[in-house]
């Protein structure tokens, strides 16, 4: 039997490498839904090629022009959030792969939650932000959440078959980014072009690769392994790893240390996603250890890169501050990839929101709406404020 997917957000990054390993492995994967909000172009070549029973386009303007396109070949297509939402009670999908970038990707997780699918996560906003709300809808369901980010992936695998034995610590591995080793007065003057070389992950969109070189990904990514993995704060660590080979590493009771190796590719860790339980063939070369020769790892540099403390300040205080941060981090970023601030404000931004807008201790759905929105506004007028 083939697993039917729904790939929301089909048209990014994430989204167009899981059709890749879909059309690996034809005989294990069928497409049952795209959507996607930009790009109707690519959304209507996917849905020509892999021939999904609906196609969702989240932005009703380009509505006539999907239909137009897929009505002839009996694809059923429709327009909106909502209409996101309603197509994943649709029985015939077996599993979720959820590749929406930002905070926009709750509703529809929540959603996938609620029908009882099992989802691949690929979106870090919604746990970010909202992780006690999607933890409860997952428990509420009885259903499951697989990690598709490749530092999560690697601690997923290395606690398969662990059932309830206690988790020491979990490390994440980070690169470090193209700026590693660099003092303050060197990181004033980078530039956007030189922040989108990521040394490793190639393929990846611009604010994560931009979230990367500024650690701030792996402050997220520390408050996305508390949510999955159930882990307080003091049993999650960072260390910079520059080979990216070792992807992240689990310590238990007796000393024993278990880690996931391989090439850095995402390929890998979504075919994992869609396939788990099961592992099916991979495309890449494996792992050679004799031409990697050296793992290398050294201390987060904090002091230069404060984004990864105030991730674990706002992991630490909880409520809706990691809300402010991610909110924050987003206007600050997307101000420094348009040349509006430099490279060194982007954290001096995110400090001065989480100081200053309301905390809230129990947020509500409701809360996080409004933190997100009274927090943008804030960040826009700083950026505006230090300009003029
Ligand atoms: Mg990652």
């Amino acid at each position: 039997m083939k697993k039917q997917i729904a790939i929301l957000g089909s048209t990014g990054s994430v989204g167009t490498q899981a059709l890749e390993v879909i059309k690996t492995h034809l005989e294990n994967f069928g497409v049952e839904v795209l959507t996607a909000f930009n790009n109707p172009e690519l959304l209507i070549s996917q849905a020509v090629e892999h021939k999904p029973n609906v196609v969702v386009t989240g932005n009703d303007e380009h509505y006539r022009k999907v239909f137009d396109a897929l009505d002839p070949l009996d694809i059923k297509v429709y327009a909106g959030s909502k209409a996101i939402e309603q197509v994943l009670e649709m029985e015939s999908i077996d599993q979720v792969l959820l590749a929406i970038t930002g905070f926009d990707a709750l509703n529809p997780l929540l959603s996938a939650l609620r029908n009882k699918k099992r989802v691949a996560l690929a979106n870090k906003e919604s746990l970010v932000v909202a992780g006690e709300l999607v933890r409860q809808a997952a428990a509420e369901n009885r259903t499951s959440i697989i990690p598709v980010d490749s530092e999560h992936s690697a601690i997923f695998q290395c606690l398969m078959g662990e059932g309830n034995n206690p988790v020491e610590k979990v490390v994440l591995t980070a690169t470090g980014g193209p700026f590693r080793g660099m003092d303050s007065e060197q990181l004033k003057r980078v530039t956007p072009a030189d922040a989108l070389k990521h040394p490793v992950w190639k393929k990846m969109g611009n604010k994560v690769t931009v979230d990367s070189a500024t650690l701030m990904n792996k402050g997220f990514e520390a408050i996305e392994a508390h949510w999955l993995f159930n882990l307080p704060p003091s049993r999650i660590e960072v260390v910079v790893h520059p080979q990216a080979v070792v992807h992240s590493l689990v310590y238990f009771a007796d000393g024993v240390v278990k880690a996931q190796l391989g090439t850095p590719d995402m390929f890998v860790p979504i075919q994992f996603a869609l396939s788990y339980p099961d592992r099916l063939p991979g495309k890449l070369p494996a792992l050679d250890l004799l031409q990697v020769k050296h793992l290398d790892f050294e201390a987060p540099d904090i002091k230069n890169f404060r984004n990864l403390a105030l991730a674990f300040e706002a992991l630490k205080k909880g409520g809706n501050l990691p809300c402010i941060l991610n909110a924050a981090n987003e206007i600050a970023v997307q101000a420094f990839l348009t040349g509006q601030i430099g490279f060194d404000r982007i954290p001096e931004i995110v400090e001065s929101c989480m100081q200053t807008v309301n905390f809230i201790r129990k947020p509500s759905l409701e809360d996080y709406l409004q933190t997100d929105r009274l927090t943008r506004e804030k960040a826009n007028a700083i950026v505006k404020r230090k300009r003029s």
